[in-house]
């Protein structure tokens, strides 16, 4: 069994491609699931450059993968997943999406630091060397407060911070590691993301170290590409599955309806 949990389309602004040819790639490469995660919509027009409106949401997103989970059946299934914001002060608005809608699973990402009205942007944004270091602990911090809320099936790239440069001090490591404590006793998945090999990062997030953490913890994974294109659909999985192997037992995730089974990965034939 093998899946891709994380995708975005042309509806996010940045991507490419709609919905349905990256459904068609995932079944030219034989996955038996396909994830859509696209970025959810914000209140106030808050970095609509980077996400559906909620009307697309309406209009486009939730209806559409609707109708072509049904169109595909039997053939791959297509699952309504969705990238979710960790926000301090947009929670209430978040969390009543989240609710009103169906989704198959809901991966939370943390792409600000900071609070509604003051955010630090993780994207198009440069920091001093002090910074960023502050920076990793403070990113740590959100994933540990992401996991707390109980609000996400799934920690989206929990180490996105290294996009910024490695930094490993006592203080992150140990900032780190509480967050992959709250994941665990949350009971949340953590995706093995590997959108970051096609980046200057050449790494997948997380790196082993995290990822050797999260084993001892037996923190439950996933897998997903971060496609903004229908071609980078399972992109880098030989070496997903590689780590699934060497840091999850072998075995992944699945979620439908908000429900998690576990199932043994299997390799991806056509990559
Ligand atoms: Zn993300
Ligand atoms: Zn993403």
């Amino acid at each position: 069994m093998i899946v891709d949990y994380h995708t975005h389309t042309s509806l996010c602004k940045h991507g490419e491609g709609d919905v349905e040819e990256y459904i068609r790639k995932a079944l030219a490469l034989g996955l038996d699931e396909i994830g859509c995660s696209e970025h959810m919509p914000m209140p106030d027009g808050f970095d609509l450059r980077h996400r559906m409106s909620l009307e697309e949401y309406y209009a486009s997103y939730a209806p559409r993968i609707s109708v072509l989970a049904e169109q595909y059946r039997g053939r791959i299934a297509v699952r309504r997943g969705l990238e979710a914001e960790f926000l301090p002060g947009a929670d209430a608005w978040i969390e009543k999406f989240i609710e009103e809608n169906d989704f198959d699973y809901v991966i939370g990402s943390v792409h600000f630091l900071g609070k509604w009205g003051e955010v630090k942007p993780l994207f198009h944004a440069e920091y001093s060397e002090q910074e960023i270091e502050r920076l990793h602990i403070e990113y740590f911090e959100a994933i540990c407060a992401s996991a707390m809320c109980r609000r996400y099936d799934i920690i989206g790239h929990c180490d996105l911070i290294k996009k910024f440069g490695i930094r490993s001090t006592p203080k992150i490591e140990e900032s780190c590691r509480e967050a992959l404590k709250a994941i665990r006793s949350e009971d949340i998945a953590i995706e093995i993301n590997t959108s970051g090999l096609r980046k200057a990062e050449q790494d997948t997030y997380p790196g082993k170290k995290i990822l050797q953490w999260a084993s001892d913890l037996n923190i439950p994974l996933t897998i997903g590409s971060d496609a903004h294109k229908p071609e980078q659909v399972g992109l880098f999985f030989d070496r997903a599955v590689a780590l699934v192997e060497e840091f999850g037992r072998g075995r992944i995730s699945l979620f439908e309806r908000r429900q998690r089974t576990e199932v043994r990965i299997s390799r991806l034939e056509a990559a």
